[in-house]
């Protein structure tokens, strides 16, 4: 089969890897049918998360056909349609057992990272009884594909964690595929104000018609006294949805007494904690991976009309093309792209 290999930092390839085989009873064999590339990917890809070995297959984000099962798989079978969890979870440790996912002792943030992930024509599945969701058949794909990751994480570390409630004035520092999901799930709890804050004037026109009330342009030097001088004394709840210093350091700088920092970017490097000023404002600082114990819950309100994951997706590409779709990711001020789908066969 084909699959989209990491090779060390900057770089990537399309190559020829042997199919993945059943290990664990517990396993099942997937055929993607769609997936997607995650920012976190081009974290990999900058060398943010040493743990990826050269020759790692990338991709934590797909829904696919299940193709084969271990003897020990009882909730999918043979021809399901599976939506698949970038966590993967095995129900039973005690991790698991406190809804604390992505830490499983056997799974957590695996695939794509320490086995081999969803941008290929097959992946290997550990626990697909507790790691996959049964779709419909004529379920959206493309849809459902964004509830592999960006949904969950936008909703839980940034949404959840940030505790936002109605009437709040909300903050979001990065309005990527995480931050746009964040965005459009916040709504779930009717803020007051939701601020949308990146360097792509793209970007941030999209997040207005996603439902954002205003939008800054991150490069202005004033941004911190323009945004205390709007809001009075900060925003009730800063999400942080970029992964470095500067934009931690804004979410720290414009959040209000009593206010909550989520964190959700992916750091590769150390940020500057001003700990001597937040711990004197009741600041509540939530970091995480995600979790993605959501995911039943957000596929209800999608299935349900409440929310539209489809309007992230800008470009289409075959499977085939995956290098052609990384350079149009990896490029999306220039591109215009925020979700970029990868179709295999259906
Ligand atoms: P992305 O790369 O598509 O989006 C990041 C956005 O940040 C872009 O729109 C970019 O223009 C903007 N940006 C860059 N520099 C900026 C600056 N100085 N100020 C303001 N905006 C700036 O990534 P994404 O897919 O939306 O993911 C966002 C972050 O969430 C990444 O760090 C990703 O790794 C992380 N993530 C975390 C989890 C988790 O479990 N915590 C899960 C998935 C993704
Ligand atoms: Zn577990």
């Amino acid at each position: 089969m084909k699959a989209l290999v990491y090779g060390g930092p900057a770089k990537r390839s399309w190559e020829d890897k042997p199919n993945p085989t059943l290990q664990e009873p517990t396993d099942a064999i997937v055929r993607i049918t769609t997936s997607t590339i995650c920012g976190t990917d081009l974290h990999i890809l900058k060398g943010d998360v040493p743990e990826v070995m050269a020759g790692r297959t990338l991709g934590h984000e797909g829904v696919g056909i299940v193709e084969e099962v271990g003897p020990a798989v009882r909730n999918v079978a043979v021809g399901d349609k599976v939506l698949l969890s970038c966590i993967t979870s095995c129900g039973r440790c005690d991790y698991c057992k406190r809804t604390i996912y992505s830490h499983c002792r056997e799974g957590g943030w695996i695939l794509g990272r320490l086995i081999d992930g969803t941008q290929a024509e097959y992946v290997r599945i550990p626990f697909a009884d507790t790691s996959t969701y049964k779709l419909a058949k004529d379920a959206n794909e493309e849809a459902m594909v964004m509830l592999s990751d960006i949904f969950p994480t936008g909703y839980e570390v940034g949404v959840l964690n940030g505790a936002v409630k109605p009437g709040d004035v909300v903050a979001i520092v990065g309005a990527g595929p995480v931050g746009l999901s964040a965005l459009l799930t916040a709504q779930l709890f009717s803020p007051a104000e939701l601020m949308m804050i990146d360097l792509d004037p793209n970007r941030l026109e999209v997040a207005r018609s996603f439902g954002a009330t205003s939008t800054f342009d991150a490069s202005k030097p004033d941004l911190v006294e323009e945004l205390l001088e709007k809001t009075g004394d900060g925003v009730d709840v800063a999400i942080e949805a970029v992964g470095i210093p500067a934009t931690f350091d804004l979410c720290q700088k414009i959040v209000a007494p009593g206010g909550h920092l989520a964190n959700v970017g992916v750091h590769g490097k150390p940020v500057q904690l001003e700990l001597q000023k937040l711990w004197i404002q009741n600041i509540t600082l939530r970091t995480g991976l995600v979790d993605t114990y959501s995911t039943s819950q957000l596929l209800k309100m999608v299935n349900a009309g409440r929310l539209e994951p489809i309007k992230m997706v800008t470009h289409r590409f075959p499977l085939s093309d995956t290098m052609k779709a990384y350079d149009t990711f990896g490029a999306a001020a220039r591109e215009k792209a925020i979700k970029v789908i990868l179709q295999a066969g259906r």
